[in-house]
């Protein structure tokens, strides 16, 4: 059956974006086959979407012919503040435009979809959710590294290493302590801290690592070690940002799955 008619049958389902209305969603780590059809829905509804540096050119420019806002961080530098973006969107959707705010994985996952939601409902604008796939999740499957495997986790730890090395830190040591698999989101510039934080919390150095860069994009690159290795591979490949650093013994399922994979495709 053609993928026409897939969505055909699928499109009835689908809720309508009403005017006034914003739609606060994820798009996924980046592959357009990663949006789900909610969104794809609303980008073909919507009169004005604001999006985020981390969402991908090509899925915007499905979206022909609403008004693009960009809200995203340029250079790492802030180039809009957050009460700007919500003033923004409160600002179209009382213009009676239909809203998509759009944002890279889920946007309740270190996406700051919460605070917004949270300005929609104290200002009174009708809003929907739409999850997405967060790349702590899709970004490990696409390389290769299952969230949870048997034999090896029982839970997977997500956490910032945003303010690693700050007051505002994690207790990496309590999180080691766990025994549990963790990824670490916007971690790469902390790096080393939150590598020495882990290992004074108990964690062995030979516990497997990996760092996965622009993951679902062509871009995507992955590097793996351990966690004694690991801060030194990423700097002599030069790794950049967006990256999840991964760590636990989940990371050595890469090496066994994508053998295979290879296998496969060669077989
Ligand atoms: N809401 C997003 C996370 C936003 S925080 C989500 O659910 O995925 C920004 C951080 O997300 C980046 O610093 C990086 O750690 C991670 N990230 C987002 N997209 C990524 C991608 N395509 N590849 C690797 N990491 C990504």
């Amino acid at each position: 059956m053609k993928l026409e008619r897939v969505i055909c049958k699928l499109a009835p389902r689908l809720s309508a974006l009403e005017p006034g209305h914003v739609w606060l969603a994820g798009a996924g780590p980046g592959d357009a086959g990663q949006i789900t059809l909610d969104v794809a829905s609303a980008l073909a509804q919507a009169d004005a979407i604001v999006y985020d540096a981390l969402v991908d050119a090509s899925i915007l420019e499905a979206a022909e012919s609403a008004e693009l806002h960009f809200a995203g961080k340029r250079g790492g530098k802030a180039s809009i503040q957050q009460d700007d973006i919500t003033a923004l969107i409160i600002r179209l959707a009382r213009e009676g435009k239909r809203v998509l705010r759009l944002k890279g994985g889920d946007p309740f996952v270190f996406g700051r979809g919460g605070e917004e939601a949270f300005a929609l409902v104290q200002n009174g604008i009708p809003f929907r959710i739409l999850p997405g796939l967060t790349a702590g999740l899709a970004g490990l499957a696409g390389a290769h590294i299952p969230a949870t495997m048997r034999g090896i986790n029982k839970a997977i730890i997500l956490a910032t290493g945003h303010a690693a090395g700050t007051d505002d830190d994690l207790d990496w040591a309590a999180l080691a302590a766990t025994g549990q698999p963790l990824v670490v989101y916007m971690g790469l510039k902390n790096l080393e801290i939150i590598v020495a934080a882990l290992a004074k919390g108990g964690l062995a150095f030979s516990t497997p690592a990996a760092i996965v860069t622009s993951a679902a994009t062509d871009k995507e690159r992955v590097v793996t070690g351990t966690l004694e290795t690991i801060s030194g591979l990423a700097r002599t490949a030069g790794l950049e940002a967006p990256a999840l650093i991964v760590v636990g013994g989940i990371v050595s399922m890469r090496a066994e799955l994508t053998a295979l994979h290879r296998m496969m495709r060669a077989g």
